[in-house]
């Protein structure tokens, strides 16, 4: 049996062969609750975004700070925002949008003319269970945040995806192929395993 929390939702989900009844299970997370309990604990709290937050940008901290600029950029480790905004959390999320898909089509360009096939639609969305995916049209769906996590994770996700427009699938060909296209990718994986959760905690809606 494996007891499994989800690093993004706090989800409890556990997988039992299925001739071991129920009670057994039950037992079985009983004994487990002590490991269950730090583990949601240790769940990223919701942190909402407005003036002075900071948030992570290619994977450095930068804070929010009001200033007489017309319209948001980047300074050194601050974001600068127009003072007079009412809402800077909306403007913000439009600006980290922004940044993501330059950036993500930047990568896909790249990626795309490396391994020789062109890709469709880019779209991004905020979605909770995935980094990115791929159709067999070749549109390419990523979530925004990964701006905010360091430079090379976000090209390891767009390669990956990429990949999957040669290999619609996780066959060994599929991560030879990314290999070739990417390099060793077990840091960029580890980091998305280890942190990808904690970009989540960044409230962006009211
Ligand atoms: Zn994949």
């Amino acid at each position: 049996m494996t007891l499994r929390v989800s690093a993004l939702d706090g989800r409890v989900s556990i997988t039992a062969p299925n001739r071991v009844p129920m009670h057994d299970i039950e037992a079985f997370v009983r004994e487990k609750e002590g490991w269950l309990r730090e583990k949601i604990s240790k769940m990223p709290e919701q942190l909402p975004v407005t003036f002075y937050t900071a948030i992570p940008i290619h994977g450095v901290l930068h804070d929010i700070v009001p200033s007489t600029v017309n319209k948001m950029e980047i300074y050194t480790n601050q974001l600068l925002i127009p003072q007079k905004t009412k809402n800077p959390r909306a403007y913000t999320v439009a600006f980290v949008k922004l940044l993501a898909r330059d950036q993500i089509v930047k990568e896909a360009d790249f990626y795309a003319k490396r391994i020789g096939l062109p890709y469709g639609k880019i779209s991004l969305r905020d979605a909770k269970s995935r980094w990115g995916s791929c159709n067999d049209r070749g549109a390419m769906m990523f979530s925004w945040r990964l701006i905010m996590a360091p430079p090379k994770v976000l090209s390891y996700v767009v390669a990956h995806e990429v990949t999957h427009l040669k290999h619609m699938n996780h066959s060994s060909q599929f991560w030879n192929e990314l290999c070739s296209l990417f390099g060793d990718y077990d840091e960029e994986r580890r980091w998305l395993r280890e942190n990808g959760a904690s970009l989540h905690k960044y409230k962006f809606k009211d």
